[in-house]
């Protein structure tokens, strides 16, 4: 307990105040496990937010690490590098692009499509069009263009003036997307599922009008995959559900299995427009990433975990929604696809997912009343279980 409060404590007297924290301290962790600095065990049904896909600390991914740190670390873009190289390659056969750029966060790689948008309407295609439509609820990052087109106003705040070219439209509203489209218009970007936004699932119907309005107006489409990729949906990629076809996708989250890892994949017309000089990072690409994020994608595709996700993400929905049938006044909702769901609630969450974490389940909260899971792809269904059980004893232990 010292140590617990010590680590507090010191935590907001040298730590910048940007994030409201858990009342956890994670000690360390393995596969689906979290441990606090008492040795008390926790379920993590979160994966550091949809980042430690094949659970902690898995020993196969270690290792690469720790071979490749010996062997090289770092050494700069300045350098061709062996394990870029294969990681591109690997990374490439999990969809239909051509090229990668990779870089070092997910806002890094949607500040990077961004601007790749923006090059390949001036330099490529020789017309002058920048703006891009994002979608309401949407998320894409923290730095000044990211959450420009992030579709929330509460992160907005405070950092006016915000760089121009950006537009929001309503999420899934067929109607107003068109309307949104001016001669300006260069591209749109979303999500599959929006992840921060609560669960929330693009219809197929406003999907096939995405696809309309880019076509009918030659824009380009930007999928951003940094939370859904990875295998967590139950396909690698979740566009792939809809077999879709984007011209830029963004990755990063689950990419380098918990090493700081994004990437900008596009197909080649497009990415041709990065020429040399055109856009950079020191760390993007760096070998001790790229061993990490090849060995993530070995062991993916090797255990099968794209449709271990698929299939136990069904039957976990089944179980919610067994929980909802039973519980028609407190459960509003549960939804989502493969590893990526959400439970809503009628009423806002803080007690039960507080009550949840005194429990020993971790998941996150989000829109004040959706129960977020992204669990390690190696989970059981038995893991689910345990914790269904628990949110049904406290979702009958509650008032309402
Ligand atoms: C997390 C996230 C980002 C931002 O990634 P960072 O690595 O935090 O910069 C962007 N888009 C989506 C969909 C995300 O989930």
């Amino acid at each position: 307990m010292a140590d617990n409060n010590y680590i507090k404590d010191s935590t907001s007297k040298f730590i910048c105040p940007t994030y409201a924290r858990y009342p956890l301290g994670v000690d360390r962790a393995r596969g689906c496990f979290l441990y606090d600095f008492n040795g008390r065990e926790y379920l993590d049904l979160l994966s550091g937010i949809s980042v430690c896909n094949l659970g902690h600390s898995h020993p196969e991914v270690v290792s690469a690490i720790k071979k490749q740190a010996d062997k090289l670390i770092h050494v700069s873009n300045l350098f061709y590098q062996r394990e870029q190289v294969e990681l591109a390659q690997a990374l490439l056969e999990t969809c239909a692009m051509d090229k990668v750029f990779f870089c070092n966060s997910g806002a890094e790689a949607n500040e990077g499509a961004i601007k790749l948008l923006r090059r390949y309407m001036k330099n490529i295609k020789k017309q002058d069009r920048f703006e891009l439509i994002t979608m309401s609820g949407s998320f894409h990052g923290r730095t000044l263009a990211t959450l420009t087109a992030t579709g929330q106003d509460k992160i907005k705040q405070g950092f006016a003036p915000l760089p121009p070219g950006f537009k929001t439209v309503e999420f899934n509203q067929v109607d107003g997307l068109e309307k949104a489209i001016t001669p300006n218009t260069a591209g749109i970007m979303l999500e599959i599922i929006q992840g921060e936004g609560g669960i929330r699932m693009v219809s197929e119907l406003f999907l096939d009008e995405v696809i309309r309005v880019c076509n009918r107006h030659d824009l380009l489409l930007i999928v951003d995959e940094i939370q859904t990729g990875m295998g967590r949906t139950g396909q690698f990629w979740a566009h792939q559900h809809y077999g879709l076809k984007p011209d830029i996708m963004t990755s990063a989250k689950a990419l380098a299995g918990g090493l700081p890892m994004g990437a900008v994949l596009a197909r080649d017309e497009i990415a041709q427009a990065f020429d040399a000089g055109s856009h950079g990072t020191t760390f993007g690409g760096n070998p001790l990433a790229c061993a990490a994020a090849l060995k993530t994608l070995d062991i993916i595709s090797r255990d099968g975990l794209v449709r271990h996700a698929a299939e136990l993400g069904r039957e976990a929905l089944e179980i919610f929604s067994r929980l909802k049938a039973k519980h028609p006044k407190k459960i509003n909702d549960v939804r989502g696809k493969g590893l990526m769901l959400g439970i809503e609630l009628t009423f806002p969450g803080t007690g039960i997912w507080r009550a949840l974490l005194e429990k020993g389940f971790v998941l996150n909260l989000t829109q004040d009343t959706v129960l977020r899971l992204l669990p390690p792809l190696i989970i059981s269904k038995k893991q689910i279980q345990d914790f269904a059980k628990t949110l049904d004893q406290l979702l009958h232990d509650s008032q309402d």
